[in-house]
């Protein structure tokens, strides 16, 4: 059966350390499946800290009984020098991260990332050993999402090689759902990510868009997850606000099982 990509993105959460580390040892509580990629995205400051804990814990990032990977929120596209503030995709490597989220709706259109710096994000993240998660989606329901996937998708890898994005990861998330509560259909989060992979397999090969990992993220739930992640064309789902629950995000994983 084809591995399930689990992302929990904690977004600019929690606001201790000491919570941090009571998050990442709930998730420790359980033993984690063997068929998904479980992917913990913590704020830049608990990086190294989620690595440690979830280490000492027993946790293994080579197959050990629990395996986790980390993933950045976010990432510069210079590589080093005077850009205060910025952190850079070898750094990212180097503290042990193997995946970044790019172009989050957050990110997009509360901060006013373009598909211009989501481009150089991504060109930097393959440069520096990183698999980007690239996410996308349109604004508002009912929004043209044959003409908005197609731009973004279009503007946001134009220049990258066929050589690099088999290890991207394209997360479908309606903008309309992030955080609201009101998820996708099941039906539309599928063929939605259908026409990610016919796009991908325009621009690059149709190969790629079969081996392409299209995530489903908008206010997946315990209730609704199965619903999602069960769908053959959807290799799984991001998770914002229920990965700060951890008793929900467990169920999350068993789902995914
Ligand atoms: C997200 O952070 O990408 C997300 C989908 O959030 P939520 O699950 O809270 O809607």
């Amino acid at each position: 059966m084809a591995k399930k990509y689990i992302i929990a993105n904690w977004k600019m959460n929690p606001s201790s350390s000491e919570e941090a580390i009571r998050l990442v040892r709930g998730i420790l509580s359980q033993t984690l499946p063997k068929n998904i990629e479980l992917i913990i995205a913590p704020p830049f400051i608990y990086l190294d800290l989620v690595k440690k804990n979830f280490f000492a814990k027993g946790g293994s990032a080579f197959g050990g009984k629990n395996e986790i990977k980390l993933a950045a929120q976010n990432v510069g596209w210079f590589e080093r020098g005077a850009f205060t503030g910025e952190i850079s995709g070898l750094m990212l490597k180097n503290i042990g991260c193997d995946y970044v989220i790019i172009g989050h709706s957050e990110r997009r259109h509360k901060i006013g990332e373009t598909d211009e710096m989501i481009n150089l994000k991504l060109k930097a993240a393959f440069k520096s050993g990183l698999n980007p998660i690239l996410a996308i989606g349109e604004k508002e329901r009912g929004d043209d999402i044959i003409k908005v996937l197609n731009s973004q998708i279009k503007s946001d890898l134009y220049g990258i090689d066929a050589s690099e994005i088999g290890r991207l990861i394209i997360a479908y998330e309606p903008v309309w759902a992030i955080g609201t509560g009101l998820s996708d259909t099941p039906d539309h989060a599928l063929s939605s990510a259908l026409l990610v992979r016919k796009i991908i397999g325009n621009l690059y090969t149709p190969d790629f868009a079969i081996d392409l990992p299209v995530l489903y993220g908008g206010s997946v739930t315990a209730e609704n997850a199965a619903d999602f992640i069960g769908q053959t064309g959807i290799n799984g789902a991001l998770v914002g606000g229920a990965s700060l629950n951890i008793e929900e995000f467990l169920k999350i994983i068993k789902f995914a099982e």
